[in-house]
């Protein structure tokens, strides 16, 4: 027998299935030895008052053990002799996940990547904080897994689409990832255990017929017309140039500015898009702990690194958290010379000292003079460039404590950090542009009211954030998902502009090779 019970308990009785099912023995009558199991279904921590509980949904299994797993996998086959052939441009969430339902749909995905397989690329990213320099080509950006792979991994989403959301976490779970994904109302997998899923989707796409061309960048479409037939790609270890040949679904990311350079010089209809722009605000982990826990002890044994989320208006603008890492590691995601630009991830165990979120402002289109589709992304390079310049033109981030970037004070020493390339004392406020430093000094003053402590020169803010989503969008039709003007080509992901984090990036992969789909049945 099954039977489900909706929870409100301490932290410490949903810490294990063991804690659980004592519970349930106690308080619901049940006799302990019969429950051969518990299924936590549902996860959510309520911290707003100064008792803390949790709220679960738990399946008992009494007197039965569970038949069938805890997630629902896909049945990926291999795809027939002769399948029309699918390119993919980028190996992201956007493209894995695009390439994954071509094998669904029986079709060839042909995976095009700049960047080396998840493993190797992590050597290029130490290699960062050793020898100060970027790798254009592999980088906490470029490389298989796109920007996804070496994140927090947090898979929540604002998206209201729940079968696709809740598609995307089970094959996730399907390929290695913690079946917690499913419950916890804010998922996450965390930048120790995500090149382990990735490697084991490539291995899907292998093993179905896939094939994924590593240190290939794609150069430019091959056009008959109006219609692409193709792309023409290097090979970044040989230099020897190659033509695949089919539709193409382009999921290059937010970060291929030579992507968009090309789009905008061969005329293909893309617009700027507004993005935020700040810097990564760098907290002692325990001190969030407890602010948000209303306990001078923090966390204690059975919390989770305690979360933020603040929002406010400044000047008609929005100013808030972003991308906030509990217990995790601030991190260089530049993508290529005289850049700095940082970011954040967090291990699966959330369990650094410092806690870090994106602290941005919201910039469009139109607060950038002139009518050029690219005048977004060419302030993301100019804001990035005087960083490094103001970095000492090394990795080395601008940074400032937190109060005296609000009061307009140069820090003469600066706290420990997770920052691996170190940080150098800048005036923030002084050198970044006045629209974003003083709503930020604003929004500080807000949030430090709504959140006592949070304001304090305990914080280091950390120089400059800038890569929260596109700054170009690629149009595309509503309905086809094909490019307004050019046939066979599907814009997808974070980089077209359609999608803003893993799980969106995600179910945007998985439309465009439905549309796909329906583009090669149509043109056979
Ligand atoms: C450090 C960091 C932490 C993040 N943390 C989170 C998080 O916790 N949760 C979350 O939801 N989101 C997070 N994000 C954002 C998330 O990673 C992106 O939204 C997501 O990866 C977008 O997916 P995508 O497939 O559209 O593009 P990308 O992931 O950017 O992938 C694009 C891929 O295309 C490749 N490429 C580019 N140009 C070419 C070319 N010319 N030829 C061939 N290949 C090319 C790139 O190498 C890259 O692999 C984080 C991002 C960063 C940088």
């Amino acid at each position: 027998m099954e039977n489900e019970y909706q929870l409100r308990v301490t932290p410490q009785t949903a810490y294990t299935e063991e804690h659980i099912k004592r519970y349930l023995a106690q308080e619901k009558g049940l006799d302990i030895r019969t429950i051969h199991a518990v299924r936590v279904l549902r996860r959510s921590i309520d911290a707003r008052h100064g008792q803390i509980f949790v709220n679960l949904k738990v399946r008992a299994y009494i007197n039965e053990d569970p038949h069938d797993l805890a997630y629902t996998p896909t049945d990926y086959r291999e795809v027939p002799e002769g399948a029309p052939r699918v390119l993919v441009i980028g190996e992201g969430p956007g493209g894995l996940f695009a390439a994954l339902r071509l094998i669904e749909h029986g079709l060839r995905p042909v995976i095009l990547e700049r960047g080396k397989d998840v493993r190797a690329r992590k050597q290029d990213m130490a290699l960062i904080t050793k020898t100060q320099q970027v790798d254009p080509e592999s980088n906490y950006c470029f490389g298989e897994g796109g920007a996804g792979a070496y994140s927090d991994g947090k898979l929540y989403t604002r998206s209201k689409k729940r079968g696709s959301v809740e598609k995307i976490l089970n094959v996730f779970c399907q390929h290695g990832a913690s079946t917690a994904i499913l419950a916890d109302a804010h998922p996450h997998i965390g930048t120790d255990k995500l090149p382990r899923v990735i490697e084991g989707m490539r291995e899907t796409i292998l093993r179905c017929g896939g094939e994924v061309h590593f240190q290939t960048k794609m150069t430019r479409l091959i056009l008959e017309g109006d219609t692409v037939v193709g792309v023409e790609a290097v090979d970044l270890r040989t230099g020897e140039e190659k033509n695949f040949r089919g539709p193409v679904i382009l999921a290059t990311g937010h970060s291929a500015r030579d992507v968009y350079r090309y789009l905008a010089e061969a005329k293909v209809e893309i617009e700027a898009k507004g993005i935020a722009v700040g810097m990564r605000l760098e907290h002692p982990s325990q001190l969030i702990d407890q602010i948000q826990y209303h306990n001078k002890n923090g966390r204690g044994k059975y919390l989770p690194a305690a979360e933020y989320s603040f929002v406010t208006q400044v000047d008609g603008r929005g100013v808030y958290s972003f991308c906030m890492c509990p217990g995790g590691f601030v991190i260089p995601a530049a993508t290529g010379p005289e850049q700095i630009v940082v970011n954040g991830m967090s291990p699966s165990n959330r369990g650094t000292a410092w806690s870090n979120s994106g602290m941005v402002v919201e910039l469009r289109p139109e607060d950038i003079p002139g009518d050029d589709a690219l005048r977004v992304m060419h302030f993301q390079e100019r804001v990035e460039k005087d960083c490094w310049q103001q970095g000492n033109r090394r990795q080395t981030a601008p940074a400032q404590r937190m109060a005296d970037f609000v009061n307009g004070k140069l820090s003469y020493d600066l706290p420990k950090s997770s920052y691996a390339p170190g940080l150098i004392s800048s005036p923030l406020h002084f050198w970044l542009p006045k629209g974003i430093a003083h709503r930020l000094q604003e929004g500080f003053k807000v949030f430090g009211r709504q959140a006592h402590g949070f304001l304090t020169n305990e914080a280091v803010c950390i120089a400059v954030e800038t890569r929260t989503s596109s700054p170009v969008r690629i149009l595309r039709d509503r309905e086809t998902l094909m490019h307004v003007r050019i046939e066979g080509l599907f814009p997808c992901g974070e980089g077209a502009g359609y999608a803003g984090g893993i799980v969106s990036a995600g179910v945007d992969g998985e439309r465009c090779a439905d549309a796909a789909e329906l583009y090669v049945k149509v043109n056979k």
